[in-house]
């Protein structure tokens, strides 16, 4: 039987929101250049599928998607800006056990601020609390903390809770997918200090896949102050992305576009086994990016499942008799920025920032055109 794998699929660049750590929106796809159903029908069997984009629910075939996606993937988890309230509503009647996951970047302020989405706030959490009340299970908020909202961290993660809902974080990233390559975290003891927070808050709880992405949130400080991944990144191997124009990719890290093949021109079996697959995974062996986004991190988890595992082993137990079990002091580069062993401007430098990059948008027919920053 054929391994199964983990896939992504980018629906389209579209987007009605305006997030400052996303220029994506300024490099749409044109809804014609958009992934067929027909190509989607030639990706392989998979036991998780996320669908992403830009915005998801602009495209009007929706739910021809997942119902094409149901057939191969165990399971379908869709992130969204949660806008789109009564479309999200209706694709899930239909399809009751997909997950859906809603962006929101903060406190209701905060949120819109960073989002600039007139009332996105509201929109996204009413959505939330429909599909809840029509008693869907997956659902949860996704939060990419930056310095302006990393106060509103542990409210929204008690928010969450409050409503038995998931809560999924990450940090500023720069990649050719957010046409951005300008992202940073200028205050990370601060950042750090309220994922911690939220590490502690986690570590508490009696749920075991609560005390795994506190794991996670321990990984975010340590890339925040840009040091090595604490797992391998494995993406290409057992993991794809797909874009709107068929363009088979390991993930959404990376600088530039790299491309594995073209699922619209070729069977999954020659893009998967070709040479130029081969090239992108010796690629990614070398990679430096060293990102931490749930997409790349959620599959080595799985597969390295003893270093998260002993990690939660040794906070649990310490959660026995401490108040705070866990320290963001543990990663020494944490402890060298504050006695002074290192210094911002070294940090800085460790991170994929590039102020003098002008950030490739990946887009199909340009070539090596820029994006517009
Ligand atoms: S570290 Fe992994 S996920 Fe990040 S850009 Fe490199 S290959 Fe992609």
């Amino acid at each position: 039987m054929a391994k199964k794998l983990n896939g992504t699929v980018i629906v389209t660049y579209r987007c009605n929101a305006r997030c400052n750590m996303c220029n994506r929106f300024k490099a749409p796809s044109r809804p014609e250049d958009e992934i067929s159903i027909e190509t989607i029908k030639k990706l392989p069997e998979m036991y998780f599928t996320n669908i992403t984009g830009g915005e998801p629910f602009i495209r009007e075939d929706i739910k021809d998607i997942v119902r094409e996606l149901k057939k191969k993937s165990d399971r379908i988890v869709i992130s969204t800006n949660g806008f789109f309230t009564d479309k999200i509503i209706d694709l899930c009647k239909e399809f009751p056990d997909i997950g859906i996951r809603i962006s929101i970047e903060g406190l209701e302020q905060t949120n819109n601020e960073i989002r600039g989405l007139p009332d996105g706030f509201n929109r996204g959490y009413t959505t939330l609390k429909k599909l809840r009340e029509m008693g869907m299970k997956d659902v949860g908020f996704g939060m990419t903390v930056q310095d302006r909202n990393a106060p509103d961290l542990c409210e929204l993660y008690k928010l969450s809770d409050e409503l038995g809902m998931e809560f999924a974080t990450a940090s500023l990233h720069n990649s050719f997918y957010f046409v951005e390559a300008k992202n940073i975290i200028k205050d990370r003891p601060m950042v750090a200090q309220n994922f911690e927070n939220l590490v502690n808050m986690l570590l508490k709880s009696k749920s075991p896949k609560k005390w795994f992405r506190a794991y996670f949130n321990h990984g975010l400080i340590n890339y925040i102050y840009g040091q090595k991944r604490l797992l391998p990144c494995d993406m290409s191997f057992d993991t794809f992305f797909i874009d709107p124009y068929g363009d088979v990719m390991p993930c959404n890290g990376t600088k530039d576009k790299e491309v594995m093949g073209n699922l619209n021109d070729q069977t999954w079996d020659e893009l998967w086994n070709s040479e130029q697959a081969e090239k992108v995974r010796k690629v990614v062996r070398c990679c430096d990016r060293d990102c931490w986004m749930i997409g790349s991190v959620s599959p080595a988890m799985h597969k390295y499942i003893w270093v998260p595992a002993w990690w939660v082993i040794r906070h649990k137990f310490k959660a026995l008799f401490m108040k705070k079990p866990y320290s963001m002091y543990e990663l020494k580069v944490v402890r060298d920025y504050r006695d002074g062993k290192v210094s911002k401007e070294e940090l800085d430098k460790c991170s994929t920032c590039d102020f003098n990059a002008v950030a490739n948008n990946g887009l199909k027919d340009c070539g090596g055109c820029t994006g517009d920053k």
